[in-house]
C-alpha cells in the first residue's frame, strides 16, 4: 500500500469515528515520521485479522493517538467484560489523555 496516497486521498484529514483533535480533524503533514501523537498514521477500517486487506479502499487517515485509542476499544471489547473494569479505557477520550489536553498535546 502506498500510505502518502491514503494521506493525501483524505486531505490530511483524520476520518477516525474517535478523533480527539482539537482543530477540525486536520493532520500535520510537517509530523509525518515524528513521534507526535498527532502524526500521520493510517488506519484499516477492517482489521487484518478479521480479513481486511491493504488496499486503499480499506485504509484511512488517522492521528497516531486516535489509531491507538481506537485499538484499545477494540481490545476492550474483545477481552475485557465491561462489568469487570468499566473504567479501563473510558468512553470519553479525552479521559484517555488524562482529563485535559495538555499544553504539549496541542501543538
Ligand atoms: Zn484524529
Amino acid at each position: 500500500m502506498n500510505r502518502l496516497a491514503v494521506l493525501n486521498r483524505d486531505r490530511w484529514t483524520c476520518l477516525m469515528p474517535v478523533c480527539v483533535h482539537p482543530c477540525t480533524r486536520s493532520i500535520n503533514p510537517a509530523l509525518n515520521h515524528t513521534r507526535s501523537p498527532w502524526a500521520p498514521t493510517v488506519d484499516h477500517i477492517i482489521q487484518r485479522s478479521k480479513g481486511g486487506t491493504d488496499r486503499q479502499g480499506n485504509l484511512r487517515a488517522a492521528h497516531r493517538v486516535c489509531n491507538e485509542i481506537a485499538a484499545l476499544r477494540r481490545h476492550r471489547r474483545r477481552h475485557v467484560r465491561r462489568s469487570l473494569a468499566p473504567n479501563l479505557v473510558p468512553d470519553d477520550p479525552i479521559a484517555v489523555l488524562g482529563g485535559q489536553f495538555p499544553g504539549w498535546l496541542a501543538s
